[in-house]
């Protein structure tokens, strides 16, 4: 199987770590490919959009011809998970912000999220999170995070921090609003392969 990280901006590096240290511990054969140029889509079998700023990186992805058939492939089928920016690029409704940064999202998922939902005082912290389908505490960790405000339609929601849902999913597609990227635990990231 290959894995494409969209490689445009943010933390990049970070997931094709993760990636890869997934496959190692999962026993399955892979590659990691980075995601720059349309055609470098056509042979991944899965792709995540990482943590960043999402004005920048949808810009970006405009920019490069990605866009399109980054949101055709989440439509028909391809697993993405979108951690942080990624997480508000596949929701359809991201607030009046979204708005006033004339950030274009990929509009695949039935969620509604707002950015930087947990404030200044708290930007950056760590929580341990309960996660459907995983057995024990995941440390989730969130910089600047946006809080999924809410889902409808086919979305469902898989983990909550207080009353801001944090983990979502709509069949292929997953939006973090944390970091499963960060802090060496495979299993999410194990679990998302084993969507493909
Ligand atoms: N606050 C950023 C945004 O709105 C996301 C932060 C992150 O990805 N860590 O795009």
């Amino acid at each position: 199987m290959r894995i494409g990280v969209v490689g445009l901006q943010g933390d990049v590096s970070e997931h094709v770590e993760a990636v890869k240290l997934a496959l190692k511990k999962s026993g399955r054969h892979g590659d990691v490919v980075l995601l720059r140029r349309p055609e470098d889509l056509e042979k991944a079998d899965a792709a995540t959009i990482p943590g960043g700023e999402s004005t920048t990186i949808s810009k970006l992805l405009i920019k490069s011809g990605l866009f399109e058939p980054l949101r055709r492939r989440g439509q028909e089928g391809m697993p993405i998970l979108g951690t942080c920016a990624g997480c508000i690029l596949l929701s359809k409704e991201a607030g009046n912000q979204a708005e006033k940064t004339k950030t274009t999202l990929l509009a695949l998922m039935d969620m509604e999220v707002d950015r930087n939902a947990f404030g200044r005082q708290k930007e950056s912290f760590e929580a341990p999170l309960t996660i459907e389908g995983l057995d024990g505490p995941f440390k989730g960790v969130f910089i600047r995070a946006p809080a999924i405000v809410k889902v409808w339609g086919e979305c469902r929601e898989l983990a909550r921090f207080g009353d801001s849902i944090v983990l979502a999913r709509q069949g292929n597609l997953i939006g973090a609003a944390f970091h499963p990227e960060l802090g060496g635990d495979t299993r999410f990231h194990e679990w998302f392969l084993g969507l493909i």
